[in-house]
């Protein structure tokens, strides 16, 4: 049987972020070089949850509005060190926000908002964002989708990543060159803990039967992290997460902009309106979910709902049944229910036992880091 220090179950961007940490360890440290690491994917890489996000890196201006200076700080981190380390899939991407006439999202707070988030930026980045407000009309760009150009928007720069699965195309070929075994379509059946071991017994695309033993496990298969769980003992006490769908529709219409357009619906739902290949993305819809995983396609009703509060919205676009041309949808922990939908974890939720480490992951944005987090409970 193999045997192998560390074994990485789903090659989302969670798997492979705790890879790509656990490369670095081999390359940088001398007495953890002969480790065997192995990553095993279900099917395609990134080719589930991942692939469905709506693939803004976001700096993490939003969570000025909570005065969440940490999750600013670890926001504009991750995208800095995206931006420079994979600048041929993660590209910057200007964005605007029409502003309220009154309230937390009008002119004044948000002009406070910007002057803050640049100094942090300034900080962590040793550049300032180039956040301002500033009047629709005087944009360089005329976005022909927002309708009263006589308003005031915010407007700051993000960060897009292009295709997440050419990324993690080029993301495998980094892992393999530093060392790391990867297998896609194994279907892992079952982990089971053997005295001071794991076995860890999958499916080949061809229908064979594998088992490789190892040290640690680290599950990344997102919702479907109990699926695999065989022996009692991996489970944790606090196992019992809440679930909600999220999706993102993909319009027929062309995109005649390369903005993204950041807009509040109705109960204060946020939507950003995003170029994608020539056409637009509109995400993120949130609904509760406790159906099954092998469908998880948004219902009629769900994307009515979606469909009416997006409507609402002043702006020269619309979304009605005729000019969908995609849907991508994924399930994420939620921690509840707020007056806006299913509000999200802030961050990842790691849980550690006896050497098996579980990993939920709830932005794309932090993957590196959230790996590094989980490298740090391997010895
Ligand atoms: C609609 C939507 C929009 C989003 N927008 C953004 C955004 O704009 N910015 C952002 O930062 N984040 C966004 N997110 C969040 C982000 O996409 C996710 O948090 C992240 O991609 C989850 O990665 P993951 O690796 O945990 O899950 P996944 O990508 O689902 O990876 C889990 C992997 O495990 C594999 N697997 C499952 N079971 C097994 C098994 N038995 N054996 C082997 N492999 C298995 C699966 O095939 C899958 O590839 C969005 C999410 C959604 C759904």
């Amino acid at each position: 049987m193999n045997k192998h220090d560390v074994i990485i179950i789903g090659g989302g961007s969670a798997g492979l972020g705790v890879a790509l940490s656990e490369s670095n360890n081999i390359q940088k440290s001398n007495n953890v070089k002969n480790r065997k690491i192995l990553l095993l994917e279900k099917e395609k890489l990134s080719s589930k949850t991942s692939n469905s996000s709506l693939r803004i890196i976001h700096g993490g201006l939003r969570y000025l509005q909570k005065m969440d200076i940490l999750r600013v700080i670890e926001s504009l981190k991750a995208q800095d060190e995206l931006l420079k380390a994979y600048p041929e899939h993660i590209e910057k991407l200007n964005c605007i926000m029409p502003l309220k006439k009154f309230g937390l999202k009008s002119k004044y707070p948000m002009i406070c908002a910007s002057i803050l988030y640049n100094m942090i930026s300034l900080l962590i980045t040793g550049k300032s964002n180039g956040a301002h407000v500033g009047k629709i009309k005087n944009h360089k760009n005329n976005i022909d989708i927002i309708n009263n150009k006589e308003e005031y928007a915010l407007f700051w720069n993000d960060a897009l990543l292009k295709n997440p699965l050419n990324f993690a195309k080029d993301l495998k070929f980094e892992l393999i060159k530093k060392g790391i075994e990867i297998k896609e379509n194994q279907h892992v059946l079952s982990v089971k803990k053997e005295n001071d071991e794991f076995i860890v017994t999958s499916l080949s695309e061809i229908g064979e039967k594998q088992e490789f033993k190892c040290n640690y496990v680290v599950n990344t298969t997102g919702p479907w992290y109990s699926k695999i769980e065989e022996s009692h003992d991996i489970k944790s006490e606090n196992d019992e997460f809440k679930w909600c769908k999220a999706f993102n529709i993909i319009l027929n219409e062309r995109a005649t902009f390369s903005e993204a357009i950041g807009v509040f619906g109705e109960d204060n739902r946020a939507f950003f309106i995003v170029p994608r290949d020539g056409y637009i993305a509109v995400g993120t819809w949130y609904v509760p979910f406790n159906g099954s995983l092998e469908d998880i396609t948004p219902t009629n009703d769900e994307l009515q709902a979606f469909a009416n509060s997006f409507n609402k919205v002043n702006l020269n676009l619309k979304i009605n049944k005729n000019n969908i041309r995609e849907i991508e949808a994924g399930i994420l922990p939620m921690k509840g229910i707020g007056s806006a939908g299913p509000t999200l974890y802030g961050l990842e939720k790691i849980s550690v036992k006896d050497n098996y480490i579980k990993v939920l992951s709830t932005k794309y944005t932090t993957f590196l880091a959230q790996g590094r987090k989980v490298s740090k409970f391997i010895k």
